[in-house]
């Protein structure tokens, strides 16, 4: 056998995989923690499923939860109101995200004021995507330019808890891979605690992000954000806008069941729970679930990965 054949061979068995692999189940492990997060409500019928779905996964005792600012600001006093009420009214850590876009520093500075005298601890700091109908994003006049300056701002108001938002597949306006590990590096240099990930649905791709942080010297958690597919359509638009890659298998998936909820649902869990296991398996024990408001998923894969309510 020459030595390439016996190189080929070995190689061949490093890279097969086992024939039957197991994940641990989570009996074998300590459950996670959990953080969720919810957009604010556009009418009463929607703020009564939101409440609907805050009450049912409230047992679960996540981290915290987390109210999205709506795209150029436009939600800031629904996204205030949602935030206040979680502190009022619920047993539940709230952090409020918080954009860069259409404020001045003066003005961002001082809802980040308002939101600690309120006993908000927790800020979500980002840039923001440009507004409606803007092609590209523009800095405001006067305003904080991305989510590092805003980190700085808010170290300066208060010790606030902050996490940031991190690209496994790259962020679609970053020059380069490494050009977009270093701006997350800057983020939390500036101070950030940790960062929360894009949405991403192959665990490989969150695993090699994470060597890449490690490597680059990042060390606070980066935190998979985990996007239980309920509706694959716009899933599908999204990711596409967003940078996040949509698997072939996944589409497969779902493919011949868009006039069929109950199956999809069924398959959405299947898939996130796969996703959330190998993760698991791997050493994640932190996990940011992107619950669109609805709780049913959300809380099964919390159930799957060993959560029970407190
Ligand atoms: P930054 O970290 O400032 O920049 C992101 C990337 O853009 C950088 O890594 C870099 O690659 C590139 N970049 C930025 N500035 C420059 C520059 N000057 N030169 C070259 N490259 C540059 N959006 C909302 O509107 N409301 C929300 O509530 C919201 N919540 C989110 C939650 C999470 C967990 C995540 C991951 C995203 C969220 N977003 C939200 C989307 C976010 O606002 C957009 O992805 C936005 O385009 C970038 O925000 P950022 O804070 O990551 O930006």
């Amino acid at each position: 056998m020459s030595n390439m054949e016996d190189r080929g061979s070995t190689l061949e068995r490093w890279l097969t995989p086992p024939r039957v692999a197991t994940l641990p189940w989570p009996s074998e492990l300590a459950a996670p923690k959990l953080s969720f997060e919810f957009f604010p409500p556009k009418n009463a019928k929607l703020e009564a499923d939101l409440w609907a779905c805050i009450r049912r996964l409230e047992p679960l005792a996540p981290r915290f939860v987390s109210v999205t600012y709506g795209a150029g600001g436009s939600t800031r006093a629904r996204t205030h109101e949602t935030v206040a009420r979680l502190g009022r009214e619920t047993s539940l850590t709230p952090a409020a995200h918080l954009t860069c876009v259409g404020a001045t520093r003066e003005e961002v500075d001082e809802v980040a004021r308002t939101y600690w005298q309120a006993g908000v601890r927790h800020i979500v700091a980002l840039r923001g995507d440009p507004p409606a109908g803007a092609a590209t994003y523009e800095p405001h006049p006067g305003g904080y330019a991305q989510a590092e300056d805003m980190v700085r701002g808010l170290r300066r108001i208060a010790p606030f808890d902050i996490s940031v938002g991190a690209y496994p597949e790259v962020h679609p306006a970053a020059l380069s891979p490494d050009a977009d590990l270093d701006f997350l590096k800057r983020k939390i240099d500036a101070g950030a605690n940790r960062a929360i990930t894009q949405y991403f649905f192959d665990a490989d791709v969150y695993l090699r992000f994470l060597d890449r942080c490690h490597a680059a010297g990042i060390t606070v958690p980066i935190v998979p954000g985990i996007m239980p597919v309920t509706n694959f359509a716009s899933v599908k638009r999204f990711s596409a806008m967003c940078g996040a890659s949509v698997p072939d298998w996944l589409a497969r998936l779902f493919d011949g069941l868009e006039e069929d909820e109950a199956t999809r649902r069924l398959v959405a869990a299947t898939v996130a729970a796969e996703q959330v296991r190998i993760l698991q398996a791997n050493g994640v024990d932190e996990f940011h679930f992107y619950t669109l408001n609805r709780p049913d998923l959300t809380y099964a894969i919390a159930h799957i990965l060993g959560v029970r309510p407190a």
